[in-house]
């Protein structure tokens, strides 16, 4: 059991080999150091260590979208004889799709009450991220969540009537309303509930600092801190929130950090979520 565990940890590791770059996710050999790994650290916050198939520890650690292309990033460790140190790791660059919208004014502005209640919401997603469960409940290359067309990518920089927005944070899948949305790996269920952008959401904690979110239910099928189990039904689709139309947002967080779920997603359901040939919703 040990060694399956182990062997799905460095898939996991692999499946993100290339994924060094803002909005995706790093590997950062830490060097080998026995049986117990030791616990790492990016930016003050643990981050996921797995072993490598040669035997040493390597911290995977979330890269923000934000952060700098072509720039360095460091993880410290402790292992547990008490032996410390840090290692850096190279943050390359990817250039995501660019969107320009041009909407209403006075779509856009929200009065101060919903700004207050988009801040304590953002709070209450952070504390819930921050969470670093010991045991990683999750399987390490994920289905999708359903299968449908993708209608727009992770990291679509967009700019609404000129002013740059924040980068799209997850994977929107053009699944019709009423859709089931299937827990692509085991985990609990931090939070579901309904926020002002994500509408009614499901947020899973699979462990070890890793999350997925599901945005824009037409309702959840999960309540808060129920376990679910691969292939449950955790919500189905709708288009509640700030949406234009029905479909799953979908996203992934590790430390922290937001990066694209398809990085998850293994080969097989990977290459049934085709691009979709139409304008990208919001
Ligand atoms: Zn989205």
């Amino acid at each position: 059991m040990r060694f399956l565990i182990l062997t799905l940890l460095c898939v996991f590791a692999f499946a993100l080999s290339d994924a060094s770059f803002p909005g995706g996710a790093a590997i950062a050999p830490l060097g080998a150091f026995g049986e117990t790994a030791p616990l790492a650290f990016y930016r003050d916050r643990r981050v996921r260590v797995d072993k490598l198939p040669n035997g040493e520890w390597a911290a995977i650690v979330g890269v923000s979208i934000d952060a700098k292309p072509n720039t360095v990033g460091y993880v410290s460790y402790r292992t547990i004889e008490g032996k410390t140190g840090t290692v850096s790791f190279k943050i390359g660059k990817k250039e995501y799709p660019v969107q320009r919208l041009t909407i209403d004014k006075s779509m856009e502005a929200l009065d101060e009450k919903t700004l207050q209640r988009v801040a304590k919401e953002r709070e209450t997603i952070a504390r819930a991220l921050a969470e670093f469960s010991e045991t990683f409940k999750g399987e390490t290359q994920m289905r999708a969540p359903l299968i449908a067309p993708i209608s727009s990518q992770f990291g679509m920089k967009r700019i609404i009537n000129q002013t740059p927005r924040r980068p799209h944070s997850g994977t929107d899948l053009a699944a019709p309303k009423g859709t089931p949305i299937l827990a692509p790996s085991d985990g609990v269920t931090a939070l579901a509930d309904n926020h002002f952008y994500c509408g009614n959401f499901v947020l899973l904690n699979h462990g070890e600092g890793l999350f997925t979110l599901y945005c824009h239910l037409d309702r959840g099928a999960v309540t808060t801190g129920r376990e679910v189990k691969t292939g449950d039904t955790i919500g189905y689709v709708g288009a509640t929130g700030r949406v234009t139309g029905a479909h799953l947002h979908w996203s992934a967080a590790l430390n922290g950090a937001w990066f694209d779920p398809l990085l998850l997603v293994s080969g097989d359901d990977l290459a049934k979520l085709k691009p979709k040939p139409q304008s990208p919703q919001k």
